[in-house]
């Protein structure tokens, strides 16, 4: 009998998971590591949350399972009023499914109905940036702005039209705000070339995850954003799902740009980990204009299920009762300034960039010209590995298409207190030591 019937790549030699508690996971050796990236950048309100589990296991004893079709359910009205609120009445419906793909993948299919029942079906198309991620499905992958990832399926993804995303630390131009009038130029061009009467919407995550570690945009990017979408009559779909549930310091990102999009994605942080909770969030309009030419067509099983949805508002009312929106602000802040120091101790550390508890790192072989290091040398996957053996978990990505540098993200649970992040940066300064010796050939 094999003893790893696991399909996926699991990176090699990795501890078992034995149990969590707050920040903390322990392996069946008994060792324990910081959570320094919150899983995936998920388990935003922390390990084994007792107010989590108690809502989960009260839904239990109510209901587990109950489909749209024969039943509406309560927790699932009450997950979607608490999360328009949220939004401040920026975003009025709401659709679950189960997955940050399936969230994208409904934003796109809304996009569409929404011009068809319009007459408009040739707006069809979308644009996306580059580097960016959206997801796994057919459709999401489409958008996604990684080369080697979409590659094996051109013939079968939609695709979209590819924009560059801005990028503060590499850009050509003499300063940040000619970089962006440059991008937002490009965007539009592309746009213009395109027809913008076959473009549907403009998509993008509002700081970059996994895909950029955690690049930032400006004010009048993102006000460009929208009103290059107002002017030529698409939507602008907001891609939260990893940046939503208050990750950045606000329930959504967005919300720090005073611009609102049309349709949101939401999965990652909704259900902390607990429980497989997503949702697409859209302005009423649409949903109006969708539901009065026949409705959404579009739908999966385990949508809108109770316990998904209890847990979604079980992990609302943590945030809210804990104060985590602030926490992730001031503990952002904290993060930050350490990481900074860091960049300074440290000629491997070419950039530090995000927003609140989304901190990403990138990692240089030379700091004066930017060059990264190369990509057989697996720098991210190095740093990532030197981390966990100290008892720290970080979240690696490779070079994105080839180019850039390797960065790891930091993004503790939003729990995370002024002690746990002087742990962390303890742990990857030792890290960053051992990487610095393995680079100079000293270490192993
Ligand atoms: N969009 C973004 C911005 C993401 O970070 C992810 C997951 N990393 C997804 C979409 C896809 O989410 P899921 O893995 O839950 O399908």
């Amino acid at each position: 009998m094999s003893d790893n019937a696991l399909f996926y790549l699991t990176g090699g030699n990795m501890p078992l998971v034995s149990h969590a508690e707050g920040i903390y996971l322990w392996d069946t050796e008994g060792r324990r590591y910081i959570d320094g990236c919150s899983g995936a950048i998920t388990c935003n309100v922390g390990h084994n949350h007792p107010a989590v589990k108690q809502a989960m296991i009260d839904q239990l004893d109510w209901v587990a399972f109950s489909y749209r079709t024969q039943f509406e359910s309560q927790v699932a009205l009450d997950l979607a009023n608490r999360l328009v609120d949220l939004s401040a009445g920026d975003l009025e419906k709401v659709f679950f499914v189960g997955s940050g793909s399936e969230a994208v993948e409904s934003a796109m299919k809304l996009a569409c109905q929404y011009f068809v029942a319009q007459g408009q079906p040739e707006r069809s198309r979308f644009v996306s940036l580059s580097p960016s991620y959206h997801g796994s499905t057919l459709g999401a992958l489409g958008l996604t702005g990684y080369e080697p990832l979409e590659a094996p399926y051109r013939q079968i993804t939609l695709g979209s039209i590819k924009v560059p995303s801005p990028d503060l630390y590499r850009h050509e131009e003499d300063s940040v705000e000619a970089h962006i009038t440059a991008v937002l130029e490009e965007t539009e061009a592309a746009i213009l070339e395109a027809g913008p009467e076959t473009i549907a919407a403009i998509a993008l995550e509002p700081v970059g995850g996994a895909s950029t570690g955690g690049r930032m945009v400006t004010q009048e990017y993102m006000e460009g954003l929208r009103s290059l979408c107002d002017r030529y009559g698409c939507l602008l779909i907001m891609d939260e799902v990893l940046t939503g549930m208050g990750r950045t310091g606000t329930w959504f990102a967005y919300q720090h740009f005073g611009i609102a999009p049309d349709i949101l994605a939401l999965a990652k942080g909704l259900g902390s980990g607990y429980y497989p909770v997503a949702a697409m969030m859209a302005r009423e309009e649409l949903v109006d204009v969708v539901n009065s030419s026949g409705g959404f067509m579009h739908g999966h099983t385990y949508a809108g299920n109770p316990l998904a949805c209890a847990t979604g508002l079980a992990v609302i009312k943590v945030i809210d009762t804990e104060q985590l929106l602030g926490n992730a602000v001031e503990m952002g802040t904290y993060l930050r300034s350490h990481l900074d120091q860091l960049a300074e101790k440290y000629s491997c550390i070419g950039d530090v960039r995000g927003l609140g508890l989304l901190q990403g790192v990138e990692l240089v072989q030379d700091k004066t010209s930017k060059t990264p290091f190369p990509a057989e040398f697996n720098a991210f996957e190095k740093l990532t590995r030197l981390a966990r053996e100290r008892g720290l978990l970080i979240y690696p990505r490779r070079s994105l298409n080839g180019i850039k540098g390797d960065h790891v993200l930091i993004t503790p649970p939003l729990t995370v207190t002024a002690s746990d992040i002087d742990d962390i940066i303890a742990l990857l300064d030792q890290s960053l030591d051992a990487f610095e010796q393995l680079v100079s050939g000293e270490g192993s």
